[in-house]
């Protein structure tokens, strides 16, 4: 089986990789998951891979023809850059976070399903990290972990992480749930075999390093769709004190001739720095209704 999650930095997509690869592990299986990171940036388009077999797995490297794949951020489905459905065969299995169902045009059949499992985050553990609730989908998706082996594997990977006993207790608690809110998914259907092939890659040397020349090219990607919350100033109790502006990390905080700032909601990311910052609290959030 091999598995692709696609989520932003900052949602635990790394740890839900982990999750469901140490569950498999508990369950007699041989595991492997990794990760890339790409901008290193919160917010960032990241993926992880997971393969799982009853047998030595000899695949190594990235996962281009996935059984499953599971989709932390729904606008990273409209984002070119990301081709979240890539390599996706006959049969596959696509899990996107959502509580709608969202038209996407697929021209291969899969399964698709749709569960708001940020909402179940934001009851649980009041954060919009997904790890524990992406690994436990992922492990019941398989179809071949327990319960019991996803709630063990979630309470030993947040205590490496250093999570407090409380914050690990509601992490299972959102684990177990998510775990029930899908069912299992046979793969019997895949038209994808393994070809265990050896591929050479090739060392470009120097052409194989782009070269960024043109300064200053970050104002033209477009980070508004990043956003899972949105800050939202609020003028009365504002005192244009500036303190969102310096801090903001995209630089999308202005400020007007009185001093009172205003959000570029093309390019906020939502990462609400700002919202921690003002002294005055006043910036409110809201959850973006694009997909909840
Ligand atoms: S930090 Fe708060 S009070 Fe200061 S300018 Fe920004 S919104 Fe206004
Ligand atoms: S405006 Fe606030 S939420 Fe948006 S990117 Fe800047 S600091 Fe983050």
């Amino acid at each position: 089986m091999r598995f692709r999650f696609h989520g932003r930095g900052g949602q635990g997509i790394k740890t839900a990789g982990r999750i469901l690869g140490k569950a498999a592990f508990f369950e007699g299986l041989f595991a492997q998951d990794f990760a890339i990171y790409g901008a290193e940036r919160r917010g960032a388009p990241i993926t992880a891979f997971v393969r799982l077999s009853d047998a030595p797995i000899l695949e190594r490297g990235h996962i281009f023809n996935p059984s499953y794949v599971l989709v932390a951020a729904p606008s990273l489905l409209f984002d070119p850059t990301v081709k979240t459905l890539e390599g996706m065969v006959e049969g596959a299995v696509l899990f996107v976070n959502s509580s709608r169902e969202i038209p996407i045009l697929q021209p291969k059949k899969v399964h698709m399903i749709f569960r708001d499992v940020t909402g179940l985050a934001l009851k649980y553990v009041g954060k919009d990290i997904l790890s524990a609730a992406m690994g436990a989908v992922a492990c019941k998706l398989s179809g071949t972990i327990s319960l019991q082996s996803t709630v063990d594997s979630v309470g030993e990977e947040l205590a490496d992480l250093g999570l407090e006993p409380d914050m690990i207790e509601k992490n299972i608690q959102l684990a177990k749930e998510c775990y029930l809110c899908v069912e299992s998914v046979g793969l019997s259907g895949l038209s994808y075999k393994p070809s265990h092939k050896v591929v050479e890659v090739q060392y470009l040397g120097e052409k194989g390093i782009p070269d960024l020349l043109s300064v200053g090219n970050t104002a033209f990607r477009k980070t508004g769709s990043w956003r899972v919350f949105t800050p939202i100033i609020d003028r009365n109790l504002c005192t244009a004190c500036g303190i969102c502006y310096v801090y903001c990390p995209e630089s999308c905080v202005s400020l007007d001739e009185q001093g009172y700032p205003a959000v570029d909601y093309d390019n906020c990311k939502g990462c609400l720095v700002c919202a921690i910052e003002c002294p005055r609290k006043a910036i409110k959030t809201g959850r973006e209704s694009a997909w909840s």
